[in-house]
């Protein structure tokens, strides 16, 4: 064939989609993004025939069909997290219970998520499950917000901020009435990720950011001399994501709850990972929400998806008063929680109430495993996955918790290790396949740490794996 007629023998683009070969993939997904892959993949095939390059309609197929595949990729699906990291940012942090689970089911379509079904009365959005979370902390209050970075803003805005209520009208181009001072240590100014610096957000809250003491070393005195007329708060943030060592001091927080300051300077106390439980039995130190309240910080602020185990969100406990100011602020209307975190979130807390949080939530349980558990649940793996061209062994591993929670804390764990094959290969085919496995890959081996990996899921991560190292060889 010459060249214009191979260009003539070129499918149209509805032949191509209406055709038997792409069926499969018409049935995943919306008709107008399968026309785009079709038409992309004529038109490379066009280009690749005027440069007179070979190619077959098999490879315009095959164009498509790696588009689509590449469209599953970026698809939000369920993954097997084997890397060995608990709360996973990447992988959506906590993984539910399963009660939760259940719950979100019943919340989903309608449910009385404003409503008293005892009365018929509309009822106040998340009211009960901030009785639980203010209960299980031992705090007067408390409100839910979308994670801890909007409980951070409003409580910065609202304790702190511009009263937006009686403040002046801002003229374009002119100067921002400035809100209080809220007192932070140098050594806690920190940036929590993903462009989240304390002193944007200070600004972007209308609040003066009045830094105290130096980097390494910051002590009371540092607070109390800066305490003033303007003064709005103070504030504690606990380092979640790195560690300080050497010479270095910060006051506690009961030291700083003890600052002579007038009534109205709360101190609020950004814990970040909402831990609930002393995890020193298994090598892990963080602090504990009801530790933070019966000090007396007036304020405390944790994520929903950290330690708490429960859904992306964040909650602010303390004062009764406080708590009320900034439940009538109008940011709050813009930080609501929606109908499935409050499912997941009451079930959540329920089980915390109930004393069974390290039976019921996935990641209690994963951190209290222990290592030789997982050593033998290793080893009863690497006999599922049979007989493969690789070699695979049980090594000693270390887990993490992850998430913006204990920075560089490690807990001793196992591992399956992959070698003796293309190991790069098989982390791709893992993760591409159904469901996709997220595993350790390192320079020369690649690790499967079955400390977050539920034991439910074992056989069908062996599964996976013995598909991968097929798939790997070909
Ligand atoms: C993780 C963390 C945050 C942010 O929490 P998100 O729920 O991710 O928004 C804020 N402060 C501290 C101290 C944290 O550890």
């Amino acid at each position: 064939m010459n060249k214009a007629s191979k260009l003539r023998s070129l499918p149209a683009v509805d032949e191509l989609v209406n055709g038997d070969t792409l069926q499969e993939i018409v049935a995943q997904f919306p008709r107008p993004q399968v026309v785009g892959w079709a038409r992309a993949a004529i038109d490379a095939a066009r280009a690749k025939l005027l440069a007179e390059e070979a190619c077959s309609p098999d490879q315009i197929v095959a164009t498509v069909r790696a588009l689509a595949a590449a469209e599953r990729g970026r698809s939000i699906n369920r993954v097997i997290n084997a890397t060995g990291v608990l709360l996973h940012t990447n992988l959506g942090r906590a993984p539910l219970a399963d009660r939760a689970i259940e719950r979100i089911e019943q919340a989903t379509k309608y449910s009385n998520v404003e409503l008293d079904l005892n009365n018929g009365k509309r009822s106040k959005r998340g009211e009960r499950a901030a009785q639980l979370i203010a209960g299980l902390a031992g705090a007067e209050d408390a409100i839910v917000v979308n994670n801890c970075a909007a409980a951070t803003m409003l409580v910065l805005s609202g304790i702190a901020g511009i009263d937006v209520r009686n403040a002046p009208p801002v003229l374009a181009g002119g100067l921002q009435p400035a809100g209080k001072e809220v007192i932070v240590s140098r050594g806690q100014l920190v940036e929590i990720g993903g462009g989240f610096r304390l002193p944007d957000v200070f600004r972007a809250a209308g609040v003066v950011l009045r830094e105290v003491g130096t980097t390494n070393r910051t002590h009371l005195r540092d607070y109390e001399t800066a305490i003033g007329e303007h003064t709005g708060a103070i504030l504690r943030v606990h380092r979640s994501n790195f560690f300080q060592g050497g010479f270095v001091t910060e006051p506690s927080i009961d030291e700083m709850v003890a600052i002579k300051r007038p009534k109205d300077v709360p101190v609020i106390d950004d814990l970040g990972s909402g831990c609930f439980y002393d995890l020193s039995e298994f090598g892990l130190r963080e602090p504990v929400v009801v530790e933070s309240v019966k000090c007396g910080a007036d304020l405390s602020l944790f994520s929903g998806d950290k330690l708490f185990g429960g859904p992306q969100c964040g909650m602010i406990v303390g004062r009764k008063n406080w708590i009320q100011k900034l439940r009538t602020h109008p940011m709050m209307r813009a930080m609501r929680v929606d109908k499935v975190t409050l499912a997941a979130l009451e079930a959540t807390a329920e089980i915390h109430l109930s004393g069974t949080a390290f039976e019921e939530i996935p990641v209690l349980q994963m951190i209290a495993k222990k290592a030789s558990d997982i050593q033998a649940a290793c080893h009863a793996f690497v006999k599922r996955v049979g007989s493969v061209a690789a070699t695979l062994n049980v090594v000693p591993s270390e887990s993490q918790v992850g998430g913006g929670s204990i920075p560089g804390a490690t807990m001793p764990s196992f591992a399956v290790e992959v070698s003796g094959c293309k190991t790069q290969h098989v982390a791709q085919s893992l993760r591409t396949g159904t469901p996709a496995v997220q595993s350790r890959l390192t320079s020369d081996n690649l690790l499967l740490d079955l400390r977050s990996v539920d034991s439910a899921d074992h056989d069908l991560l062996a599964h996976r794996l013995t598909e991968s190292l097929q798939d790997a060889q070909q």
